[in-house]
């Protein structure tokens, strides 16, 4: 009696695995769609943050030199005036650009 109960059992079994993994298998399936789109929704709430960040540092480009500063004619960044090296027709240099 117990080998004719252990045999049915382990066929169960058997399709109790089977049915689990594939039931895994699809269960994987929609939690990766459902990260995948989380992602997506994630890229795409971050992308508004990123370009304003953009902006800020566009802005901060164009800011125009203030009294105490100076913009390189050489690599264009605004410099403090004590990073003056020299002034040639116009044009300042900073000390890191005249090295
Ligand atoms: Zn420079």
């Amino acid at each position: 009696m117990a080998t004719d109960y252990d045999a049915p059992r382990k066929q169960d079994e058997e399709l109790k695995e089977d049915s689990l993994e594939q039931l895994k298998a699809s269960r994987s399936e929609q939690q990766s769609g459902s990260v995948d789109e989380d992602e997506v929704e994630a890229a795409e709430g971050f992308e508004l943050p990123g370009a304003d960040l953009s902006n800020i540092e566009l802005s901060v480009n164009v800011i125009p030199a203030q009294d105490d500063e100076f913009t390189c004619s050489q690599c264009f960044l605004v410099h403090h005036r004590s990073q003056l090296a020299y002034e040639e027709n116009g044009l300042l240099v900073c000390a890191e650009c005249a090295a």
